[in-house]
Parts: C-alpha cells; structure tokens; sequence
C-alpha cells in the first residue's frame, strides 16, 4: 500500500513523486513504456524551474538561447537580443524527463515503467490501480498521464479538445547555438519554433485554433526546413497532441488529483506545457502532502492554486490568441516585430513576465490597429 499512485512519468508525474518522496511519502510512479523515452517536443524550458529544485539541471541542458528570431512566412526576419533575462534552457526530453525520475528516486519513490496502467477503482478508501504488471493499492492517485491518458476520463472529467502538434528533428551542425527561430504566417492557426541543440534543431508545430489536418503540418515544417536549406536524409518527423488551457475546471476528484497536460495545462497562445506541468506536480506533491495530514481541504485548495497561479494567466493568453490566430498578419508587424515586444514574449516563455502585466496594453495597441476609429 503506497501514500500515492502516479500515472505518467513525464514532467508531472516525475515533479510530484519527487516531492512527496521528498516530504516522506511512500510514492509508486508508474509508466507504460521503457525509460527513458522520446516526447515530441520542442524542448524550450524557462529557467525559472530552477528555483524549485534543490538538483542541478545543467547536465541535461543542450544549449541556452539568448537570441531569437521572428519571421513572417520565413521573411520579414526581426532579430532581437534577450536583455535581463535568465536564457531559456533547450533540453531533449529523453535526457530531461528522465533526470527528473531519476532525482525522484534518490529521494525515494519507486519506479515501474514498462507498466501500463489499465483500469483503477476506489475501493475501501483506497485505489486499486490495475496494471498490465500486478494491481497496486494507494491512498491517493495522482493523473500526469499527459494529453493522451485516459486516467482524467476514467475519474470523471469532461474531455478535453486536442490540437495537432508535430516535431521535426533534423541532425546537423547548429550555426547559432544560441538561437531561436520562431515564424508566423506559414502554418495556419499556429506557429513554427525552431529550437537549437547540440546536435541539431527541434523544428516544432502547433495550431492552437480550428481544426488543421496532419498532413498540412507535415507539409509546412518539411517546406520550413528545406527553406533553410536542411539536409532531411536522417530527420525524424513524429506528430503529437497538445491540451490547451480552455478555462477553469476542477482538477480535484475523490483522493485523486490531475496534473500536467492530464489537467490540459498547455499555454493556448505560444503552447508552453513543460513549466505548467512541473509547476502543477510540485502543488499536487504539496496538497497530497497536506491531506496526508488530515487536511480535508488540501484537494480543493489544489484546484484554486492552480487556476490562481496559472489558469488566470492563461484566460488571458487564451484572449491574445483569439486575435492572434484571427489577423496573424497585422499581429506579426504591430505586435511580434516590435523589438520590444519580442523582449516581452520571451520574458513571458522564460517566466519573468506573466499575461496580466502585458495583455491589456496589448489589447489596446490591436484594437487600434484593427479597429479604425478605435482608441481616437
Ligand atoms: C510538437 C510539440 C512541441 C512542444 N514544445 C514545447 C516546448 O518547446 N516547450 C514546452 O514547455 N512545452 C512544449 N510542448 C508541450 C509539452 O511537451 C507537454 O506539455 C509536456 O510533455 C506535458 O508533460 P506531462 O508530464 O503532462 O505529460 P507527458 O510528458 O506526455 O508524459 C505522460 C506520460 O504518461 C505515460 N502514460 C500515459 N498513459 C499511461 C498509462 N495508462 N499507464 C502508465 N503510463 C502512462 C506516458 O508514457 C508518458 O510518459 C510541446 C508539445 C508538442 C506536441
């Protein structure tokens, strides 16, 4: 019989049993396939998670990014150096993820991946956790089995909409190890980011609005990097879902919690997810902590923590994409080319600004553009 049960050994999973472990709690992480393993992901991690954790992360860190570059359909290039800002970390999720496990287990909790869990069942105030290797009981459940899991249906909450996200990892001599590329314009409802590492670039895209077709995306990162003039012979192309925050939910259930992109967690403007995750495994780790010591509120007290210190947040992001994803082109020259407003995008992904400090000048300076008349 475990303190808890968690499902999924990415960011989350691993962030939570870290912690509980951590406090003293007996922890089972679980994962359905052999570590460590591939995600498709970009890989761009805002340095503010150092803060958390009392490991070092610079093993797994590929790079840093200091400079970043915005185009429009790969022209109309705007270069803009990050000042004041911690760089933003590159990492190849393999090495990330399964440090994160790693550390978790010095501290104590034990790890079982090849195991997939199969079903669960609330039973004499304890779970029953079903796996394709035994059943484990737990106290409590922690759900971090990313977009795709099904723990977040089988606990009862409503589904989440999935949005297309792919990743395009192409072998090569990096010529500017510190910086990142992101373009506007040639994949509808989304973006492309291109993100060093020491041995190549992470190409990655996501549409955050509507409904684009795999093969569109496909289509728009191979055009991205053969108009960079990339040798795709040894790429890796791989599609994958992403879960964007769409607006407040319980993320608490009967002894059972849901964190990372379980808990659709992902930024619904740029599709941050890595920060988010880690930050909802560490609260989980916290409120488990807490009811573990009869507090009868902790799991609520969760879902309130969350919404405070992220989803207000991302209500507003969710704001700035409905008008970023409608005039992409207007947004691009009024908001993105300004180089102060690539200071304030990257400020934003590297954690040291939050949407409320920026979105309403922002809205005001789009609707003048976009609203003639608007704002005198
Ligand atoms: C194309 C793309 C690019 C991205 N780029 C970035 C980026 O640059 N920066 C950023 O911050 N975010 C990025 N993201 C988002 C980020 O990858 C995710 O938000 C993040 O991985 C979510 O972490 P997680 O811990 O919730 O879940 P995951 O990392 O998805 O881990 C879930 C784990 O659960 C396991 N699992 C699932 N079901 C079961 C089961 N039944 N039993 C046992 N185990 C199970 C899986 O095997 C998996 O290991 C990107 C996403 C995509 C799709």
């Amino acid at each position: 019989m475990f303190d808890c049960i968690v499902v999924g050994s990415g960011p989350a999973g691993a962030t939570a049993s870290y912690f509980l472990a951590k406090k003293g709690h007996s922890v089972l992480l679980l994962d359905k396939v052999s570590l460590p393993r591939y995600k498709p992901c970009g890989g761009g991690v805002s340095p503010v998670i150092a803060q958390w954790f009392d490991f070092d992360f610079t093993p797994v860190i590929e790079t840093t990014v200091n400079r970043v570059e915005f185009t429009w359909k790969l022209g109309d290039p705007v270069q803009v150096s990050l000042k004041d800002i911690e760089p933003m970390w590159m990492v190849k999720r393999d090495k990330f993820d399964y440090l994160l496990v790693q550390e978790a287990q010095k501290a104590g909790a034990q790890l079982q991946d090849n195991t997939e869990v199969t079903a669960i069942a609330f039973k004499d105030n304890q779970w029953q956790v079903t796996t394709t290797n035994g059943t484990f009981n737990g106290t409590y459940l922690i759900a971090a089995d990313g977009v795709k899991g099904k723990l977040a249906q089988w606990l009862g909450f409503k589904p989440r909409e999935e949005f297309i996200g792919a990743t395009l990892e192409v072998p090569c001599s990096v010529e500017k190890p510190h910086q990142a590329y992101f373009d506007f314009g040639s994949l509808k409802n989304g973006y492309i980011w291109n993100f060093p590492k020491s041995d190549g670039y992470t190409i990655s895209g996501g549409c955050f609005k509507g409904k684009n077709q795999p093969q569109e995306i496909k289509q728009q990162l191979t055009n991205y990097a053969k108009e960079l003039g990339l040798d795709l012979s040894q790429s890796q192309y791989s599609e994958y879902a992403l879960s964007l925050w769409a607006d407040h939910q319980p993320l608490h259930t009967n002894h059972a919690l849901l964190a990372g992109e379980s808990a659709g967690i992902c930024d619904p403007l740029l599709g941050e997810g890595i920060r988010p995750s880690i930050l909802t495994g560490l609260r989980a780790a916290e409120a488990i902590d807490q009811a573990l010591g009869n507090d009868d509120q902790a799991l609520a007290n969760y879902s309130q923590i969350i919404q405070k210190e992220w989803g207000a947040d991302m209500v507003l992001a969710s704001r700035l994409a409905g008008i970023f994803y409608q005039f992409p082109k207007v947004v691009y020259k009024v908001g993105v080319k300004r180089p102060s407003a690539a200071q304030i995008m990257a400020k934003i992904l590297c954690g040291e600004l939050r949407y409320s400090d920026v979105t309403e000048k922002a809205m005001q300076r789009l609707k003048k553009r976009l609203i003639p008349g608007f704002g005198g």
